[in-house]
């Protein structure tokens, strides 16, 4: 049997879609976009403090009622400096490597965020280095995690 060439096609597909942040998320995204700030919630029977804010607190299965202001400031709890390209949603493109993905807890928070980190190499990052956020300029913001570019370590490892 030939073989045959196989052809290929390339199509762009624009597939523009938009959800509710809900509640609390959308509390949590107009603070970052309005006024540069990171707030959360408190549960009233535990009183962990939750980023972003939750519906209910999982373990009290009770809703937090109490509204709160965080730092910008917290410590890298864990991290992954990553080699692999794959298509950033917020681009179409693939996002250029090596960059790292942390879990941010704020001073003051019991949960944790997801989010860039500025530093990609190893050697220089460990669990426990204080972070701090970096936010889209005034004007820029439109209401995202986005809002904040990263976060940027603040301190040298082993300092
Ligand atoms: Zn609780």
């Amino acid at each position: 049997m030939e073989k045959s060439e196989l052809l290929h096609l390339q199509v762009v597909v624009e597939l523009p879609y938009r959800w509710a942040a809900g509640r609390n998320g959308s509390l949590m995204l107009k603070a970052l976009r309005d006024e540069k700030k990171i707030i959360g919630n408190r549960c009233p029977e535990c009183r962990k403090v939750y980023v972003p804010p939750r519906a209910v607190c999982g373990p009290c299965f009770i809703a937090p009622d109490e509204t709160v202001e965080l730092p910008a400031t917290g410590i890298l709890a864990g991290y992954s400096v990553v080699n692999y390209p794959f298509i950033d949603p917020e681009t179409g493109e693939k996002r250029p490597v090596p960059y790292t993905y942390g879990y941010i807890q704020l001073d003051g928070c019991d949960s944790y965020l997801s989010h860039f980190v500025n530093e990609t190499d190893p050697a220089r990052l460990s669990p426990g280095l204080r972070v701090e956020a970096v936010f889209k300029p005034d004007g820029e913001r439109v209401g995202q995690m986005q809002d904040i570019l990263h976060f940027k370590v603040s301190e040298e490892k082993g300092g």
